[in-house]
């Protein structure tokens, strides 16, 4: 199987040639054709799996296909549970979006907000946030969610251990209802199932 065959456009493929990968991994062989359908995804994969690209790259595909929006609201968010994570996502969102007209960026807490605001500022088609920092921007009025059509929890199992699943649910009642969700757990304990089924729209189940 070759990444020509998942559905994937010409910049797409472009960029990923550039990183030099030859063969899709397994989860982003059953992953992008599905989420490139707008389907509700749910997935077990592991670090190392090559789960970013699996998301990432249908996430810009999908994003790309329409005009941006003048203003450049954030249509495309990714939550993670930690800043390094939320920084390595990101990276691989820039480095994919290389030959696409997307923008992207990244906070967290832990450091000053201001230089996260003035980015924000100037419009984002993608942002990668972790659920502390994204909601204190929002409370602050710094950040609007209002467009978001996709949403990614990137190792959802890590946020609800860090005791995040109060602000997910907050982040989630502050975007659309109508919007892809993808979520992405190496376990699946009852918490996660459960949030799963509040969150997911008749999800597809894939596994790495
Ligand atoms: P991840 O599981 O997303 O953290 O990715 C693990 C590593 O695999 C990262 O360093 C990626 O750059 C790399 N990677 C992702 N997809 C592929 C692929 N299809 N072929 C080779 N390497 C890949």
């Amino acid at each position: 199987m070759s990444f020509n065959s998942l559905g994937l456009s010409d910049a797409l493929l472009k960029a990923v040639s550039k990183q030099g990968y030859t063969t899709p991994s397994p989860i982003q062989q059953k992953a992008i054709p599905l989420i490139l359908e707008g389907k509700d995804v749910l997935a077990s994969a592991q670090t190392g799996t090559g789960k970013t690209a699996g998301f990432t790259l249908p996430l810009l595909q999908l994003l790309s296909q329409g005009q941006p929006l003048r203003q450049r609201p954030v249509r495309a968010l990714v939550l993670t549970p930690t800043r390094e994570l939320a920084a390595q996502v990101y990276q691989n969102v820039k480095q994919y979006s290389t030959y696409l007209d997307i923008r992207s960026t990244v906070i967290f807490g832990g450091v000053n907000q201001n230089p996260q605001v003035a980015t924000l500022r100037n419009g984002v088609d993608v942002l990668v946030a972790t659920p502390g920092r994204l909601l204190d921007l929002h409370n602050q009025r710094l950040i609007s969610l209002a467009n978001v059509e996709i949403l990614v929890l990137d190792e959802a199992d890590r946020m609800l251990d860090m005791g995040f699943l109060r602000d997910i649910k907050k982040i989630m009642a502050v975007m659309p209802s109508k919007r892809q969700n993808l979520l992405f757990s190496a376990t699946f304990s009852k918490e996660i199932k459960a949030l799963a089924n509040e969150i997911l729209n008749h999800p597809v189940l894939v596994e790495a």
